[in-house]
């Protein structure tokens, strides 16, 4: 199995004194590539620090986040943007499309601002498949939720890159438009190769990943495989209560 992204010895701590807060205490994880990971735990326990760290977002007070074979802990400002630009995909929770731009430009954009040709078979393919190729000539207003989270996810995946991190990528969405959204998530995975974690605190939409991992006070404490959706509830519960 190939790992796609790893991290040692992950801390990171706001503040410092009394206030200091241990927002990640030590965690060791290895995603694989080709797998659909899900990130729980109880709110405040590290997950977005850890997503954030993991992509080069944030940097942490110590240890070490390697992408591939690359340690990002080394690169400087422009090696970092350059690394997210390339070799990430985010998909947010508030979609953040640009407002003034078509579906299909808000796709293409990332390709655009770094003057890069745009593979146009490979965006056809993640277009159709991902329901939208009818929109790409809306503009995000004209969209539903669902939709423009779908447009979201393509431009994520339209680098083809080597992770695509979402937090909370069906937060803001009703229970249909996040069923669309995980499905298609797991399609990007079974069917197109991508390596896509997300962090989530809803068990439904963790038992659509390969394995779920649960975070408690920035430490690692559980995971689970081909998880279902009551197996991660009774994990969740008792996580909470230790
Ligand atoms: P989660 O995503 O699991 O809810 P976070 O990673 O956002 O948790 O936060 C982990 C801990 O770090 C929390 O106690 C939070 O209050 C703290 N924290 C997060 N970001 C900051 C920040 N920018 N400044 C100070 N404390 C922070
Ligand atoms: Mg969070």
């Amino acid at each position: 199995m190939t790992t796609a992204a790893y991290a040692r010895n992950l801390r990171k701590t706001y503040g410092r004194g009394n206030t200091a807060v241990n927002a990640l205490d030590g965690v060791d994880v290895d995603l694989a590539a080709g797998q659909f990971t899900a990130i729980m735990g109880p709110s405040g326990s590290g997950k977005s620090t850890l997503m954030h760290c993991m992509a080069g977002l944030d940097e942490p007070t110590e240890g070490d986040v390697f992408l591939g074979d690359t340690n990002i802990s080394n690169l400087n400002d422009a090696e970092l943007t350059a690394m997210r630009r390339d070799r990430i995909g985010f998909i947010f929770q508030s979609f953040n499309l640009v407002p003034t731009l078509t579906a299909e430009e808000n796709i293409t954009l990332p390709a655009r601002i770094a003057g890069k040709s745009i593979d146009e078979q490979w965006l056809a393919d993640v277009t159709r498949r991902f329901g939208i190729q009818e929109r790409l000539n809306h503009r995000p207003a004209e969209l539903s939720g669902g939709q423009q989270q779908r447009v979201a996810c393509a431009r994520a995946i339209a680098s083809k890159p080597e992770v695509i991190f979402g937090d909370e990528p069906t937060g803001n969405l009703d229970s249909n438009s996040a069923t669309e959204v995980l499905k298609l998530l797991r399609t990007s995975v079974d069917e197109m190769g991508q390596t896509v974690v997300v962090v989530t605190h809803d068990a439904k939409a963790a038992s659509y990943a390969d394995r779920v991992i649960f975070l408690v006070d920035g430490k690692l404490v559980n995971e689970i495989h081909s998880p279902t959706t009551d197996q991660i509830l009774a994990t969740m519960a008792g996580v909470e209560r230790s």
